[in-house]
């Protein structure tokens, strides 16, 4: 499926010993887990619509809860029924699997309420983590509650929270803003949005965009600290944290970015600097630069949005009839 079945290196015999001490010990853990599962088989099929997330890349996120709602649903429904096939038969999982995206949803809709009215379990997933996070399932959890039918979470992996907690940067209050705009302006005018939220955003980012979103994101943010989570729990799970700006170098000169991508970035410093001493720093800088060098070059030191010393700049020349 993923990196997480690539064959490994072949292990050398102190370690083949660990392995097999190691496996001797997870008897009773596995028998422990196969009786739990077996339990909860006999208690979870409910009526009702069942939200289960599944794994990002590593098969073995699942939790014990996905899998027994997985086995007893009348259907499972999912984005894309080959992926989903995958992981199905990778757990022996043998229900029925019927495909729910955004070109059949608002076909396939009265048919899962149809079913919930027979009283039978059904389950959503997406092709890896929770659904409804930038998957499909909104509209569907809004017309089944309007008809009175059981809504419920089976939670587990998503990308956006695993990015956050392991990022080191605040998580007492986040904003996960899924995929930002492709087309430049829209763009542009999300980022300036965000700019005054005070809390840690999470952003979704396809691997070819990083580049220019980073960039975008320290046009508009000013030069905050920031994460790119790349290929969470897979073989080639990467944290690069560091300045906006000391990332873009990095992905910049990378050859070819690969792999999923979760981007992380502190919330505006705690400390806002003022107007009054940004035009200080201007006043200064504008002895020695026009004022786009002296925008860029304050907006990087301070880690405040360009924009906003460049507007400041413009005042400042206005008032004072600066021609420089
Ligand atoms: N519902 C999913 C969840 O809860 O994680 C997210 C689905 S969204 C369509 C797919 C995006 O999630 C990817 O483009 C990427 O930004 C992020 N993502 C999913 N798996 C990831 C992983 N293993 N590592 C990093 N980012 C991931």
């Amino acid at each position: 499926m993923d990196e997480r079945d690539a064959p490994t290196d072949s292990p050398d015999k102190p370690a083949a010993k660990a392995v097999e001490a190691q496996s001797g010990a997870m008897v009773p853990i596995a028998n422990r887990a196969a009786s739990e599962l077996t339990r909860l088989c006999a208690q979870t099929r409910v009526a009702g619509l069942h939200l289960v997330a599944t794994p990002i890349g590593n098969l073995g996120d699942i939790t014990l809860r996905a899998l027994a709602v997985l086995a007893v649903a009348d259907v499972i429904y999912a984005e894309d029924t080959r992926h989903s096939g995958r992981l199905l038969s990778h757990f022996a999982i043998k229900a029925k699997l019927r495909p729910y995206h955004e070109h059949n949803a608002e076909r396939e809709r009265p048919a899962i309420l149809a079913a919930l009215e027979n009283g039978e379990s059904v389950a959503l997933i997406s092709d890896a983590g929770t659904p409804l996070i930038s998957d499909p399932g909104y509209k569907l959890v809004r017309e089944c509650l309007a008809a009175g039918h059981t809504v419920d979470s089976i939670p587990g992996p998503s990308a956006p929270l695993a990015a956050l907690v392991a990022s080191g940067l605040p998580t007492d209050t986040f904003l996960f803003s899924g995929f930002l705009p492709t087309k430049t302006r829209a763009r542009k005018a999300r980022v300036e949005e965000l700019a005054s939220i005070p809390s840690t955003l999470i952003l979704f980012e396809a691997p070819s965009r990083v580049s220019d979103t980073l960039r975008d994101l320290a046009d508009g943010l000013g030069d905050r600290q920031a994460v790119v989570a790349r290929e969470l729990t897979k073989l080639n799970e990467e944290f690069a944290r560091g300045r906006l700006s000391e990332l873009i170098t990095d992905f910049q000169n990378r050859d070819r970015i690969k792999g999923e991508i979760v981007i992380v970035v502190s919330p505006p410093l705690p400390t806002e600097l003022s107007d009054a001493d940004l035009e200080t720093r201007l006043v200064e800088a504008l002895n020695e630069m026009s004022l786009r060098d002296a925008a860029k070059a304050i907006a990087d030191d301070l880690g405040v949005p360009r924009k906003r010393v460049y507007e400041l700049g413009l005042t400042l020349r206005r008032t004072t009839g600066d021609a420089n």
